[in-house]
């Protein structure tokens, strides 16, 4: 199956836009071109706003039932077109086909649950302090939504945000990466495939700020949802604010993982480097900051070097391969500037700490050991395969260690007392927090972070509910 010809959609149409400006899609792999992408003009971004709210007017006003039964049929045509869908996900994004197509089942999972629980989207009735009064709370569609998503989750970052928009009752504009389009594109053919009305869904491209800026001075749009860094996000926040569009923040995170002497270290360590090496460390709740308990802190890193060696890295569309190339070659240089400054603050590199030579952009998985707080990558998110490890001595100076930096999106615990568990639930400043295993996500659980790793959710029932206005009316009757 080739890599598919790369179009906009907009109002409905499948086109190349006005602009004539364009750029190539690289892959990973072995940095050959896949195909070339259009960029929207300014007059193709208003056209997909125009539309927007078209579409809005005719979405809003289906019933939830109808439009569950398009979802559900975009979400059959998903499943005919698996294979070549999973296959180019790898091609543009570098990830082993293995974990395309769990990518893939978790955005359709996504888009079949929000298509159901579009359908339960309940308002109440409040008892008024005055007779013959009745208030009334509703939840209508916010109105038309933009999201802009990073290429890490080709598949899922674009269906978290479409699932819950358009089960919601919300037409949306999306810009997803110009790294990895064609994966959103296949999302958005199936729906349209489906019945999806004109408008109800664009999807467009081009220089990212150009694009945003544009989008968030029009006063179409009424939410804004990102996918993406903190730096991004906050100037983001500061366009959208001009037109009071409310946001979800997905942002960066930098995940503590606390290994503790009383837990099953055998299993912490497989986890642990089955975890990290997923999507070469570029997901954002990819456990990042490893702290040891002083008493076992030596066999959970033989047992951690071990499975870190094991890593088979390559094209991911090759058989057996555990971790393909980082997403582009500027990501090396980052990984490279990670490990040199680590060992030259003390932190030894006990496996890898280079690019493996060879066509594409693989870099080696990687394991530090001692790293001490002043290394950058104890307080930058790395993004990349590698594992900082360091010691603690008490639950007190763990959990200061977890909370001491500006993120909290997902921290990680192993420890075999529920005693030390109630009081991470507790202490432990993150969105997500997994006990005793890496798991911080389903389509039906609440996936978010806190302080500057954003807020609003994707997932659960807060993951349509961002996408909800409360409107409050009040009647006398009788
Ligand atoms: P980035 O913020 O530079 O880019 C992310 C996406 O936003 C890209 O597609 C990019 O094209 C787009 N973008 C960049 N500048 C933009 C602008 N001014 N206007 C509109 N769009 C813009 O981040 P990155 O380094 O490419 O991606 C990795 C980051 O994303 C990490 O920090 C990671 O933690 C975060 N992330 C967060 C989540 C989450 O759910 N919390 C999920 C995935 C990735």
């Amino acid at each position: 199956m080739p890599y598919p010809v790369l179009k906009m959609l907009i109002a409905g149409e499948w086109t190349n836009g006005s602009s004539s400006k364009s750029e190539p899609v690289i892959c990973p792999a072995d940095g050959t071109t896949l195909g070339t992408l259009p960029h929207a003009s300014p007059a193709d971004l208003d056209a997909a706003l125009r539309s927007s709210l078209d579409g809005f007017n005719v979405w809003r006003k289906m019933t939830p039932h109808s439009r569950q039964t398009i979802l559900e049929k975009a979400a059959c045509l998903l499943e005919d077109r698996f294979e070549d869908i999973s296959a180019n996900l790898t091609r543009e994004m570098g990830k082993p086909v293995s974990e395309s197509r769990i990518e893939l089942r978790v955005a359709i999972d996504l888009l079949r649950w929000y298509a159901e629980e579009g359908k339960r989207v309940y308002g109440r009735i409040i008892p008024s302090r005055f007779p013959n009064m009745q208030h009334e709370a509703r939840k209508e569609p916010v109105g038309p939504v933009v999201a802009f998503v990073a290429w890490n989750f080709p598949a899922t970052n674009v269906m978290r945000k479409v699932a819950g928009a358009l089960a919601a009752g919300c037409s949306i504009t999306i810009k997803p990466s110009e790294e990895t389009p064609a994966t959103a594109i296949a999302i958005g053919r199936a729906l349209t495939d489906a019945g999806l009305p004109a408008g109800v869904l664009n999807i467009v491209f081009g220089v990212p700020p150009e694009v945003s800026e544009h989008l968030l001075a029009s006063p179409i749009p009424r939410k804004l949802s990102f996918t993406g860094s903190v730096p991004v996000g906050i100037h983001l926040q500061k366009l959208a604010a001009q037109n009071m569009i409310r946001c979800t923040m997905e942002l960066g995170g930098h995940s503590p993982v606390m290994v503790f002497e009383d837990c099953d270290i055998e299993s912490a360590a497989k986890l642990c480097a089955a975890g990290k090496f997923r999507n070469a460390g570029q997901v954002c709740i990819s456990p990042t900051r490893f702290f040891i308990q002083d008493k076992i802190h030596d066999k959970f890193l033989a047992l951690f070097k071990e499975h870190v060696e094991a890593v088979k890295v390559g094209d991911g569309l090759a058989e057996g391969i555990n971790m393909g190339p980082l997403v582009a070659e500027r990501r090396i240089e980052i990984m490279d500037g990670f490990v040199s400054d680590a060992v030259s603050n003390g932190a030894e590199l006990l496996v890898g700490g280079s690019r493996i030579q060879s066509a594409g952009s693989f870099f080696a998985p990687t394991l530090l050991q001692e790293v001490p707080d002043t290394a950058r990558i104890m307080t930058e998110e790395p993004f990349g395969p590698i594992a900082p490890t360091a010691r603690f001595s008490s639950l007190e100076e763990v959990i200061h260690l977890a909370n001491s930096l500006p993120f909290g999106l997902a921290a990680y615990a192993f420890t075999g007392s529920a005693k030390t568990a109630g009081v991470l639930k507790q202490e432990i400043e993150a969105g997500m927090l997994a006990i005793n295993s890496l798991h911080v996500h389903s389509v039906e659980t609440p996936f978010g972070g806190l302080k500057f790793s954003g807020y609003g959710h994707e997932g659960g029932i807060e993951g349509l509910e961002v996408f909800l206005a409360t409107r409050y009316s009040s009647e006398i009757y009788g």
